[in-house]
């Protein structure tokens, strides 16, 4: 609450010291696109504050708070008019893991699932991926855009805050896919392509929700690309990803800091990468991409189960933090400024995306 009360008073200090006629005029106007307008902090911070919030226990895949978010997903989706991809909003499935101490590996492919199922004891999880379609003109051409909604839940041995609230990861993102869902329900007409919006469970287990999509999707030769949204709102560094996830001292240039962000892409994503940049401009939004190509092979995300089975993707991230998977994860450290631009930018290349040719 304070925050929002001191950027407030700031906001109006600024505005009542700053004479009309100061602000330097922009060489162009900005391109105008409705679903932009649609995009606002007001809605973004309301999702983010109960989806992060202490009441959500840290949204643990095949705990109450994970579960409390799932049904909060499908309760938006619903008022957005957006139909579930299949029959119901709940994509529910179970991953199982052998039961040895220290060996926890879940999985959820169907080899693995039989052979863990004949051993004396093993670990069950009951999970739910919660899926928005929006058809299109080629209906089985698909656009899939994605951001996982669990997060680490409460460790009730640390000493102070035990819930890991997980804001930036990954709240922001649900919080930003809601909201270009919303832009994109306000379109009128069909996008060429079918959109399936996901939000996904199991992420920070082994990549769960995102592998049982795709393993169970058919044909994956329709799913033309792959937008993922995975921790937007911070400053922070790029990992290497491939071929171990490596966490790298930090420097200028790995790092995303003030309005930067990592624009990241498999390679032929290329052009639709340039193009993001492109409509930053246009748009005039307030971020600065540091664009990479990255292996598809590379770890991080729930992009894993897409790029290996050679569907292009596209990853809008802001990098690693100290507060990364810590306690300290929370909604008041979040750069709103950014995270709005960011699913500003996320709105207009998922449109480009799937409006190509
Ligand atoms: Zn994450």
């Amino acid at each position: 609450m304070r925050r929002t009360i001191g950027s407030f008073l700031l906001l109006t200090a600024l505005c009542l010291y700053s004479p009309a006629g100061f602000a330097k005029k922009p060489d162009k106007k900005p391109d105008i696109d409705a679903g932009l307008e649609i995009i606002r902090k007001q809605t973004i911070e309301a999702h983010l504050d109960f989806l992060a919030s202490d009441a959500l226990e840290g949204r643990e895949a095949g705990k109450r708070g994970g579960r409390v978010a799932a049904e909060y997903i499908r309760a938006e989706l619903k008022e957005l008019g957006i139909k579930p991809f299949s029959d119901t909003y709940f994509q529910s499935f179970e991953a199982y893991s052998p039961a040895h101490e220290k060996q926890v590996d879940f999985q959820v492919n169907r080899d693995s699932i039989v052979k863990y199922k004949q051993l004396p004891a093993y670990r069950k999880l009951s999970l739910q991926n919660v899926t928005g379609y929006i058809e299109g003109e080629r209906k089985d051409e698909y656009i899939v855009i994605g951001a996982h909604y669990d997060h680490l839940g409460v460790d009730d041995l640390l000493v102070g805050d035990q819930i890991y609230n997980g804001a930036d990861d990954n709240a922001a993102s649900v919080a930003a896919l809601l909201q270009v869902a919303r832009a994109f329900a306000a379109n009128r007409g069909k996008p060429s392509r079918s959109i399936i919006f996901a939000f996904w469970d199991g992420e920070e287990v082994n990549y769960l929700g995102s592998e049982y999509f795709v393993e169970n999707f058919g044909n994956t030769a329709t799913i033309k690309a792959y937008i993922n949204l995975d921790m937007i709102s911070r400053d922070g560094l790029m990992p290497i990803l491939y071929p171990e996830f490596i966490i790298p001292e930090a420097t200028a240039e790995n790092t995303a800091t003030g309005n930067q962000f990592h624009l990241l892409y498999t390679e032929p994503l290329t052009k639709a990468g340039e193009r993001v940049q492109q409509d930053i401009r246009n748009y005039q939004l307030n971020i600065e991409p540091k664009p990479a190509v990255i292996a598809s092979q590379s770890r991080g995300s729930d992009y894993l189960a897409f790029s290996l089975r050679g569907i292009p993707i596209l990853w809008f991230f802001t990098g690693l933090h100290p507060d990364y998977h810590t306690p300290g994860d929370e909604t008041d450290r979040i750069d709103w400024d950014k995270l709005i631009h960011i699913t500003k930018a996320t709105y207009l290349s998922l449109k480009q995306l799937a409006n190509e040719k």
